[in-house]
């Protein structure tokens, strides 16, 4: 297996944290030298922060540990291409590569609504790779959405039930 597809392995298992807690599934993991700097999931719903986002917690982690928010020569792996909020930390910590599974068509912002990653009138651009175990990220995105979908619908069925004569 290719180095990147073993480190997206350890942000689907992040991912699948985000999952077992009814997050939204989405994991990220930050690697220097080789080492794992720290690993995060979506806590958005547990936390009800709009920034606890996996790529801010990982990012804010990786500071804290390493003692610097310069994380030059990282690499963030994340489950889902990164948003605006995310992309512009991640300019912003000096992030040199970021490796991302399934692109975002609501929201991607390394590539697929814009670029953010790659602007050339910031001061810093970040190397992007994407679609590195695309299928395995987006199924877990489209198999959360899917249960949701279907635990509602059975709610509404109850509850129509519930209101019989
Ligand atoms: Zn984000």
């Amino acid at each position: 297996m290719k180095l990147d597809e073993w480190y997206m392995k350890l942000a689907i298992e992040e991912a699948k944290k985000a999952e077992a807690v009814q997050e939204v599934p989405i994991g990220a993991v930050i690697v220097r030298n080789g080492e794992v700097i720290s690993a995060a999931h979506n806590l958005r719903e547990t936390e009800q922060r709009a920034i606890a986002h996996a790529e801010i917690l990982a990012i804010d982690e990786a500071c804290r540990e390493l003692g610097t928010w310069r994380l030059e020569g990282a690499t963030l792996y994340v489950t889902l291409e990164p948003c605006p909020m995310c992309a512009g930390a991640i300019v912003l910590s000096r992030v040199e590569r970021v490796v991302f599974g399934a692109p975002d068509p609501k929201g991607g912002c390394a590539g697929t609504l814009m670029n953010l990653l790659q602007e050339e009138r910031f001061n810093h651009q970040v190397e992007v790779e994407e679609g590195v175990l695309r299928e395995e990220c987006g199924k877990l995105l489209s198999d959360f959405f899917r249960q949701i979908r279907e635990r509602k619908k059975s709610e509404k069925a109850i509850s129509k039930n519930l209101h019989l004569p």
